[in-house]
């Protein structure tokens, strides 16, 4: 799929766009979900240009659900959670927004995850969640 280079996440990867981040390395980059489904929802994306998961190299992908697994957790030992919602979205027919690759990590349970990039967030609050995850890593 064609990839626009001037997305939301890819300007966060570039640093052009502030985020609440918890993880960074050279391959992959997480931060906290700006209207968050669930207090604790962190966003887990590849830096490589992809639109969705089936656009995406193999190898890519392998390194970043790694990086899924260890801020899952992360997010387990410092937010008390009891389970967590791994959720990716491929496809606007599928309720995808923002057209590059990233997998949700939504500590809730499927039976009470609503509607998705509703409601903005208190940013303060969710900074001091995004503290506790990387306190944990
Ligand atoms: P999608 O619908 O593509 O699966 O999910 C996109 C997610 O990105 C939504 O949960 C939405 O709340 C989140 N989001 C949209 N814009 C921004 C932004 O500028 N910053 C952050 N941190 N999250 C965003």
């Amino acid at each position: 799929m064609l990839y626009d280079d001037q997305n939301i996440f890819a300007r966060i990867i570039r640093n052009e766009l502030p985020a609440i981040k918890v993880y960074e390395d050279d391959q992959v980059v997480a931060f906290m979900d700006i209207m968050p489904q669930a207090e604790g929802h962190t966003l887990v994306i590849p830096k490589t240009p992809a639109v969705t998961l089936l656009d995406l190299a193999p190898e890519a992908a392998a390194y970043t659900i790694q990086i899924v697994q260890k801020i899952a957790q992360a997010m387990e030992k410092a937010l008390d959670i009891k389970g967590v919602v791994l959720m990716q979205l491929s496809g606007a027919a599928a309720g995808q927004t923002v057209p590059h690759v990233h997998f949700h990590l939504i500590p809730t349970s499927v039976h009470e995850l609503g509607k998705h990039a509703l409601h903005m967030g208190d940013q303060e609050k969710i900074k001091v969640l995004a503290e506790k995850i990387k306190a944990a890593l």
